[in-house]
């Protein structure tokens, strides 16, 4: 194999670097394989291009723009993914790691394209709960507003996942519209340029989006502001030296952290041997010791069972490791591939050493490599102890590799005392079939621990597992594994985003966030507003309707037709009784409907549908006699492809004395 040079990406040009170039070897044979180096990089130039050309020409761009910018990117990566996997096998990984780290750095980029259409608006501002009247007039209101950071996200990587790593960021960063610098691990950084290079190739970043540095990051961190990010992954020692950093503390500049974790798994009180829930558990703590040779921030590294079980756990994962077939991750039916680096084998190496001291290895040889040849194999290497309160080792000493520790406990209070002794975690698994169970450990873990799977007979079939970090649901974890966040759908993208509180009339508000807010103006034309197109409707566009009656009669018709014979609708003495009401009342139901017969325009046209209503709130009670009309007004509206979007009506329905009977939101599906 040719070696490959590496090459930065700095002001939208793939530059070399100068001086000497760090070699990178193939974690399966040991032989070096690439050249990388960043030397004689302008970092403080880089920086500036971001700012001054990729910040701006992104946030000239919609959340939608971006959004679809996204998808564009996943599917370049995926058009090209085996280019990606032939790489992935030198850095040790099977097929199935490979899978995570590319398709599902992939799918991660397409979740957040998918989240980014449906759930942020098609503009530049995005709102912030709701508004919040701020005076009795309701003329001074308050909204809470997020815009984009105007600097750049400094994104540093772990090695063991390349693509995913880098993707995982990228997602929710492009997606804010801030431009991103990314700086890879070494050992395993010839993959995320190959990635990376696919992005570039696939010509849909605005200048100066994204830049790439292949080695250390010089005098960058000297030049970081308030409106930068860095976003980091990898040892709490490297983590700290970087947060440490004097312009991180001067600046206040956002650091998040994602360090290592001593995760969890806890099998049941309940889950005896020959539960499924046993079993689970077993098969759990196998493939997360094995699925990417243990090199996941996520791998279960202490697993807890009843005291009175911890044999037959044992006993167990003895069985299904002694199956655990390790060799060149190209080769058919391998199921466990190398480490990334043979300086990552000396490292684990060197914990298990520490581990060993206060528990013992009960199965595996961490000194012996399992496969001839120079490559960094290791065993799966399974430890026990039995008195894990003085075995501190075990519950403070990553071993980033196959490598976990059984453990008993007494009781439930016991289990998750010795949980939350990993000071912080990403990750933990409670195998249970208990409810009760469940929810004391939720209580008692909690706060200590980023994501909590639950997994019993019911769900294990369609679980995703312990160790995947999803794009949809928040990835970090307190104390020591780094205190930070990630993803968690539009949370990860409000990480590269400045909350802002906005004071001001409704009007002026409603302007700047692109939507219409109580109290700001209604407009009145002389079309209907469902006879207009998206591209033709305007925020604050309103209908207000003719009134009409509401009887006792249409009450008893509605009530005989639907078979709501409620007694608040159908029974005076009930209703009067009832501390809510004075007599009878129209059904809301029969609001809604008459609601929609005052405002609806019949005839074929740009509305194609209604999609539901949010928000619904019944606020006055409609009597007898009482009349109702109703205002409509275009809140929000978003194209969400050439065929159709969707339009946001605020409804407000008042009766006679113009109180408001009921409010809520209206969503219809519109011609663009
Ligand atoms: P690491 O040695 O701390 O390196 C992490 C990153 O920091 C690499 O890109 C590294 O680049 C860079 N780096 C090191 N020193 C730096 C400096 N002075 N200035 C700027 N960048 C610097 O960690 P690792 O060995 O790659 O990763 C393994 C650790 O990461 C494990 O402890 C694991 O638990 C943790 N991890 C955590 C998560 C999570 O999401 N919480 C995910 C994966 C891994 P070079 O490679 O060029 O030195």
């Amino acid at each position: 194999m040719t070696t490959l040079k590496l090459l930065n990406y700095a002001t939208d040009r793939w530059t070399a670097g100068t001086g000497p170039l760090t070699e990178v070897e193939s974690a399966v044979t040991g032989d070096m394989i690439a050249l990388t180096g960043s030397q004689g990089l302008d970092f403080a130039g880089m920086l500036r291009h971001a700012r001054t050309v990729g910040g701006p020409a992104l946030r000239r761009m919609t959340f939608h723009q971006r959004a679809w910018m996204l998808k564009d990117l996943a599917n370049a990566v995926m058009a090209r993914k085996e280019e990606l996997y032939e790489l992935s096998y030198d850095t040790g990984a099977t097929r199935t790691d490979g899978w995570i780290d590319i398709e599902g750095g992939a799918g991660t980029l397409f979740s957040f394209s998918s989240k980014g259409r449906r759930e942020l608006p098609n503009g530049r501002i995005l709102i912030d709960g709701a508004m919040e009247p701020l005076s009795r007039g309701g003329s001074f209101v308050g909204q809470h507003v997020y815009t984009p950071l105007q600097g750049v996200a400094v994104h540093i990587n772990a090695f063991n996942f390349p693509v995913w790593g880098m993707l995982e960021k990228l997602g929710p960063t492009l997606l804010a519209g801030v431009p991103a610098i990314v700086k890879p691990a070494s050992s395993t950084g010839y993959l995320t340029e190959a990635a990376f290079r696919i992005m570039i190739e696939a010509g849909v970043l605005p200048p100066g989006a994204l830049q790439l540095v292949m080695g250390g990051v010089g005098d960058l961190f000297d030049h970081l502001t308030l409106q930068d990010v860095v976003s980091f992954t990898g040892s709490a020692q490297t983590a700290m030296k970087l947060q440490t950093h004097p312009v991180i503390a001067r600046e206040s500049v956002r650091f998040i952290a994602e360090r290592d974790s001593l995760n969890a798994s806890i099998l049941g009180p309940d889950a005896a041997p020959g539960t499924p829930e046993f079993d689970l558990f077993v098969k759990e703590v196998v493939r997360e010791m094995t699925a990417k040779a243990g090199q996941k921030c996520t791998a279960i590294r202490r697993a807890m069972a009843p005291a009175e079980h911890i044999d037959a756990v044992e006993e167990a994962l003895r069985q299904r490791l002694a199956k655990v077939k390790i060799g060149d991750p190209r080769e058919e039916g391998v199921t466990m591939g190398a480490l990334a680096s043979r300086a990552q084998l000396t490292s684990v190496r060197a914990a298990v050493a520490e581990l060993a001291k206060s528990a013992r290895i009960v199965a595996g040889d961490p000194d012996t490599s399992p496969v001839a040849g120079n490559g960094a194999f290791m065993s799966p290497i399974l430890l026990r102890t039995d008195d894990p309160w003085h075995a501190q080792a075990v519950h403070d000493v990553e071993a980033f590799g196959p490598v976990s520790t059984i453990m008993p406990y007494r009781d439930l209070d016991d289990a998750i005392a010795l949980a939350n002794r990993g000071m912080g975690s990403l990750a933990l698994s409670l195998f249970t079939f208990d409810a009760q169970v469940a929810e004391d450990f939720v209580l008692g873990a909690g706060a200590y621990h980023g994501r909590m799977l639950i997994l019993d007979r019911t769900s294990a079939k369609e679980s995703t597992g312990h160790g995947s970090p999803l794009p949809v649901l928040v990835h970090g974890g307190p104390g020591r594994a780094g205190g930070g966040e990630e993803m968690g759908g539009v949370r990860g993208v409000t990480h590269y985003m400045q909350r802002t509180a906005l004071q001001g009339a409704p009007a002026v508000l409603s302007s700047i966030v692109g939507q219409w807010l109580p109290g700001a103006p209604k407009v009145e034309g002389e079309v209907h507003p469902f006879r207009k197109r998206i591209s033709e409707l305007a925020i604050g566009d309103t209908l207000k309707t003719a009134s009409r009656l509401v009887t006792l009669d249409d009450i008893e018709h509605f009530a005989a037709f639907t078979g709501d014979n409620f007694y608040a609708h159908m029974d005076e003495e009930a209703a009067k009784a009832n501390p809510i009401f004075d007599g009878r009342v129209a059904h809301g139901y029969l609001i809604l409907s008459f609601a929609a017969g005052l405002f609806v325009d019949p005839a074929p046209g740009p509305v194609l549908a209604n999609t539901g209503l949010e928000h619904l709130r019944f606020l006055t009670p409609l009597y007898p006699g009482d009349s109702m009309r109703v205002e409509l007004t275009v809140k929000s509206r978003s194209v969400r492809n050439e065929e159709m979007g969707e339009v946001r009506w605020a409804v407000y329905v008042f009766n006679q004395k113009d109180e408001i009977v009921a409010s809520y939101d209206l969503l219809t599906m519109n011609l663009p």
